[in-house]
């Protein structure tokens, strides 16, 4: 079975979130298991290629996009195992600055043009494919431009797996997109519903829609979040979409790199541990981490942790925020340290927290992965209380790291965190529930023997990719049998 998968970003070459995570681990796993997959990523200059070597190939594809012929040409990477394509275009490609979410019509265009040069290459390609799996809403429009070269009845052709990771972003667009992909007979292929642009009636085109209407199969990244995305309250206006493809809907789990992830053998760490010596290895880690940023360092006092985009819409800052204040004057005195970019009205009103509190809370506004090692390291608790989340990665790699994780119960969150056995959940999103849940947290850490215990279970939790990575291939296999 030949799998191609196509996402903008796979981390070490880039990455900005959990998506770089997962096409960094995901592939790999699926070669062990003897799936033969290529990757296709946009060929960025600011991409870390220090750890491959890069090849030119003599391969290149054309077409019109914006009322001229542009060439992409083709370079190849190996990562961890994994054979990687990437398109090269220096005006709509190589030096595009790729954030996690813009919003403005420049990254539609970007990601419009990208989807154009990876379903042109895709037909080239097409005969030695079996199944392309699509991530996210960058590359929603792939599908169709696809079947606008080739026509659906044609055999052998790939057949489409959309994954959506987070449906909270889209990638809108007005429908002059349509002429800058030089596509022809538009009116033509307007009749079949999965072709219509203007699938909401708005004049707005939508990226993660058209992967929705588009693609053969869909799937998320865990099974709460598919069932949640049928509901309205996280549907984002979609619901009827993923209702009558709730057949063609599955969620899989994420897992993680547990060789990145390991707190036995992490460079980036002060000391490195293990389930035995974990209580002096997060001791020191702790230490260190406090001294170096400047807090106070007191080791019996809990270290609260917050790694994530500073998405408001997502992400639970608004709790954070309400909840810092309340908790900083807790007896157990606890010291708090986030880490992220992303709205710079939250960046700065955390900065501007921080402040009032410097012996207790550091807030570090940059993407570092060195720093995210060490806080997973030294915290005793990481705080994820997003409003939603597909999956969430920040759970499962603080428990590999021994960090306890505080969590909001919905989706892969709920998945993978268990009350009182692997974490503290609360139900309802509101600063109360949270500060309750903390409290209870406070109390189980007060009482060594059952904290310590509480660490060496979750230490223990397997959230490797081999058993999602087998999910994936019996996916393939079943969209494969099923479109026969
Ligand atoms: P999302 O995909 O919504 O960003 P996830 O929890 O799935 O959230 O994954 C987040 C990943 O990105 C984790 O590996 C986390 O450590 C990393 N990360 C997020 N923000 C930063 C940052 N500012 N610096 C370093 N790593 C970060």
């Amino acid at each position: 079975m030949k799998v191609v998968q196509v996402a903008t970003e796979m981390y070490p070459l880039l990455k900005l979130g959990g998506l770089g995570d997962v096409i960094g681990s995901l592939p790999a796993e699926l070669v062990k298991l003897g799936v033969n997959v290529q990757v296709v990523l946009p060929f960025y200059y600011s991409m870390d290629l220090s750890s491959v070597s890069l090849v030119k190939t003599n391969e290149k594809v054309e077409f019109q996009f914006d009322g001229e012929l542009q060439t992409v040409r083709v370079f190849k990477v190996v990562v961890n195992g994994v054979s990687v394509v990437l398109l090269d275009n220096g005006k709509f490609i190589g030096n595009y600055i790729k954030v996690a979410f813009a919003g403005d019509q420049p990254e539609v265009n970007h990601y419009a043009f990208f989807s154009r040069a990876v379903s042109m290459w895709l037909v080239k390609h097409a005969q030695d494919i079996d199944l392309v799996q699509l991530h996210d809403w960058h590359v929603g429009l792939v599908p169709w431009l696809f079947h606008h070269q080739v026509a659906k009845a044609q055999r052998n052709q790939p057949k489409f797996l959309f994954t959506i990771h987070n449906l909270g972003y889209h990638g809108f667009s007005d429908l002059s997109l349509v002429d800058r992909l030089g596509i022809s007979n538009v009116k033509k292929l307007s009749d079949d519903p999965s072709f219509d642009f203007d699938a909401r009636g708005d004049h707005q085109l939508d990226l993660l829609l058209q992967g929705l209407l588009s693609a053969d199969f869909l799937s998320t990244v865990s099974p709460t979040y598919a069932e949640e995305i049928q509901r309205p309250e996280y549907c984002e206006g979609l619901c009827s979409v993923l209702q009558k493809r709730s057949s063609r809907l599955v969620g899989i789990l994420n897992g993680i790199d547990t060789q990145d992830w390991n707190p036995s053998t992490d460079t980036k760490i002060v000391q490195t541990y293990t389930r035995n010596t974990v209580k002096e290895g997060k001791a020191s880690n702790k230490r260190q981490l406090l001294d170096q940023l400047g807090l106070e360092v007191n080791e019996s006092a809990p270290l609260i942790g917050f790694v994530g985009r500073l998405d408001p819409k997502q992400k639970g800052l608004q709790l954070i925020d309400e909840f810092l204040p309340v908790i900083i004057g807790h007896q157990a005195r606890p010291t708090f340290i986030l880490l992220g970019v992303g709205d710079p009205v939250w960046e700065d009103n955390f900065v501007q927290l921080a402040e009032s509190y410097r012996d207790q809370i550091n807030v570090q506004i940059a993407y570092d992965e060195r720093l995210a090692h060490q806080i997973y390291a030294a915290s005793d608790i990481m705080l994820i209380p997003s409003a939603y989340e597909p999956c969430g990665l920040v759970q499962m790699i603080a428990m590999r790291y021994g960090a306890i994780p505080i969590v909001h119960a919905v989706g892969g969150l709920k998945d993978t965190v268990k009350d009182g056995e692997t974490g503290f959940c609360f139900e309802k999103y509101s600063v109360r529930e949270l500060i309750d849940c903390t409290n209870r947290a406070f109390s189980c850490y007060r009482k060594k023997q059952e904290w310590n215990n509480l660490v060496a279970r979750v230490m223990g939790v397997d959230f490797s990719w081999t058993t999602s990575a087998k999910k994936y291939q019996e996916l393939y296999e079943h969209i494969l049998r099923l479109m026969r």
